[in-house]
């Protein structure tokens, strides 16, 4: 599915000298891995209880003992959150693995439950907090923060108020703040932040990273709706674009992410649609300075992009499981890619993802997705995470622009690029 968003647009593809950083380039010290870890959507539910009844979110036992089958780490699928002996599990992976030395920690929200459980149990903000507190507890004992940065999002479940947001004096910003302090970065100080929850962080002389706050574009959140005027999502893209045009005349390039993705696994859109179409404008104008563009929130592994049509008009669509919209890509030019990695909560199986990059250009050139099987996990008593594909790997091409257009023309012919796609869209382990 797709929408008519942006008028015809000149990509500055080309046209700018970007710097490069000198191969001995480190980060206070720590020499460039070109090596980073993304995670997402932790959903900690602080209340969950093993061998409780999924159908009551994991919260309360059944009369009936055959309909206690919450596992210890978690139950499949989206009636119960993330019980934090999986949380647990997923940072001693990180440690005993060696995840936990990269270059940076790309966080892309979703830390506290969802409201699910509203009769018996509503979440309230303490509940909230508690679960940021516990997220930053195991994020500063797995990584030494001293060297490697986590950028921290905001997601849709972690206002105060779950899925309510808007801009000034919220309460949520001044408790992230204090919290996120802690992680040594600064972004707190920043008045976006205090303001409007995102913010930039200049990782290298080479990069920006650019946090943004995708609750003012996310049409579940009642408190905007629209990009017009006035709005905190217009004040947020008129920010972006004064970033976004610093960046390029530095030379600088510019990592992007938030939470919720423009179009989710079955393409449909979750933006407003003005917050779509000045959107998708900045990533075109700006294709040659956003060489990354992370997103969480759908639980899913899957990849979206804004295409040129026939009619010189931009529109965003994401490669997906539908018969009718594929063989979509097969002709059209596509100006901009967006990764979405799944989530460490048990809507799927859990997963945790590595990307590398180029040190010099800052350009992604291939990932690793890692995947725990959560339904053998209860059953022996642990938990154990492992490589489920490498993107290179899987689909014979690197993340470059040229690499993933011809990935995704692949997939959409069909045949095995397409069935391998769609297992790894739904966490269910290794393609064989
Ligand atoms: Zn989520
Ligand atoms: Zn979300």
């Amino acid at each position: 599915m797709s929408r008519s968003t942006a008028k015809s647009l000149t990509p500055l593809v080309g046209t700018k000298k970007f710097i490069t950083a000198k191969d001995e380039y480190s980060f206070k010290g720590r020499r460039l891995t070109g090596r980073i870890l993304h995670i997402t959507d932790m959903h900690i539910d602080q209340f969950y209880k093993a061998h409780s009844d999924p159908k009551q979110a994991c919260h309360r036992f059944n009369v009936d003992p055959s309909r206690n089958v919450a596992g210890p780490y978690g139950h499949l699928g989206i009636k119960c959150d993330a019980p934090v002996s999986l949380i647990n599990a997923t940072f001693d992976f990180l440690t005993a693995s060696g995840l936990n030395d990269v270059d940076m920690v790309i966080y892309t929200g979703d830390t506290a439950r969802h409201d699910w459980d509203k009769t018996e149990l509503p979440r309230t903000a303490e509940q909230a907090l508690e679960a940021h507190h516990i997220a930053l507890d195991r994020m500063l004992n797995a990584f030494d923060t001293s060297k490697i940065p986590i950028i921290t999002t905001i997601g849709n479940n972690d206002p105060l108020v779950s899925e309510v947001l808007s801009y000034g004096s919220q309460e949520i910003y001044q408790q992230l703040g204090d919290m996120w302090s802690k992680l040594g970065l600064g972004i707190e100080k920043q008045d976006s932040f205090k303001k409007g929850g995102y913010f930039v962080y200049e990782f290298a002389p080479t990069l920006n990273v650019i946090s943004l706050n995708s609750m003012f574009f996310f049409t579940y959140n009642t408190a905007v709706k629209s990009c017009r005027h006035g709005t905190p999502g217009a004040g947020m893209l008129d920010w972006l674009k004064q970033q976004l045009r610093d960046a390029r005349d530095s030379g600088k390039r510019v990592w992007l992410m938030s939470h919720v993705e423009m179009t989710d696994q079955a393409g449909r859109h979750e933006y407003y649609p003005d917050c779509e179409e000045k959107y998708t404008t900045l990533l075109v104008q700006y294709a040659d300075t956003i060489t990354g563009h992370f997103h969480g929130h759908d639980n899913s592994d899957h990849i979206s992009y804004v295409y040129l049509d026939d009619m010189n008009t931009y529109h965003t669509e994401s490669v997906t499981a539908n018969y009718p919209y594929m063989h979509a890509a097969e002709d059209r030019q596509i100006a901009h890619f967006m990764l979405n990695a799944p989530s460490i909560t048990t809507a799927k199986n859990p997963g945790v993802r590595t990307y590398k990059y180029d040190v010099e250009t800052m350009a992604l050139t291939d990932y690793t997705q890692y995947w725990t099987d959560l339904y053998q996990d209860n059953l022996e008593g642990r938990v154990m995470y492992r490589k489920e594909y490498t993107f290179s790997e899987a689909f014979g091409n690197d993340l470059s622009h040229d690499g993933l257009t011809k990935t995704v023309r692949e997939i959409q012919k069909g045949g095995v690029a397409f069935d391998r796609y769609i297992q790894y869209m739904n966490v269910t382990g290794v393609f064989q």
